[in-house]
């Protein structure tokens, strides 16, 4: 089986709720566990970053039901790599927000002073989620809170 790692960039549509953010994380965890998919999803107030791994055609499908969702736009693959092992196994959709990445993190890899996922290589994408999602490992099971 060919596995794969597929990171994207999005932004949230205005009317986005923490509810409806609730919503994506309870469907990604019960269905990405079926699908043998496992991941990350990293959320500040403007923007998604998500990693998904998991079999090739798995990952393909989601992420072309994931595309569509009205919650979103702008959906910009970052990397699409093939992969021997996962980083995230076990996690249906691991959490991490953008208020507990320390700016020292994120710096490192984007300008400017704010977090913006669009700005990330190929690289620096995979590095950036491992490094900032290491560190808050303790809301890796968490759900989103209102700002
Ligand atoms: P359901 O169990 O039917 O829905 C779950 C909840 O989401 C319900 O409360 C429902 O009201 C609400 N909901 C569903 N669709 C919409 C919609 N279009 N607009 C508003 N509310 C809605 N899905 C995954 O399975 N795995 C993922 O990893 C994943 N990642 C996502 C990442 C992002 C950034 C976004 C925006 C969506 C993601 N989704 C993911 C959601 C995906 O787009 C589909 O909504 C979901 O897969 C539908 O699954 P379901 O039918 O089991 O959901």
């Amino acid at each position: 089986m060919i596995l794969v790692r597929l990171i994207y960039a999005s932004r949230l549509q205005k009317d986005c709720t923490v509810g409806d953010l609730n919503a994506i994380l309870d469907a990604s965890r019960k269905n990405n566990p079926r699908l043998g998919i496992s991941g990350i999803l990293c959320y500040t107030t403007e923007f998604f970053l998500q990693w998904l791994e998991g079999p090739r055609g798995e990952v393909n499908t989601l992420y072309n039901l994931v595309v569509q969702d009205p919650r979103h736009r702008g959906c910009v693959i970052l990397d699409y790599t093939e992969v021997q092992t996962r980083q995230f196994e076990s996690w249906g959709m691991a959490f991490i927000s953008a208020k507990g990445i320390d700016r020292k993190i994120w710096s490192r890899y984007m300008h400017g002073e704010k977090m913006d996922p669009y700005e990330l290589t190929h690289e620096n994408a995979s590095v950036f989620l491992v490094e900032a999602a290491k560190a808050q490992k303790d809301t890796w099971g968490g759900k989103i809170k209102a700002d």
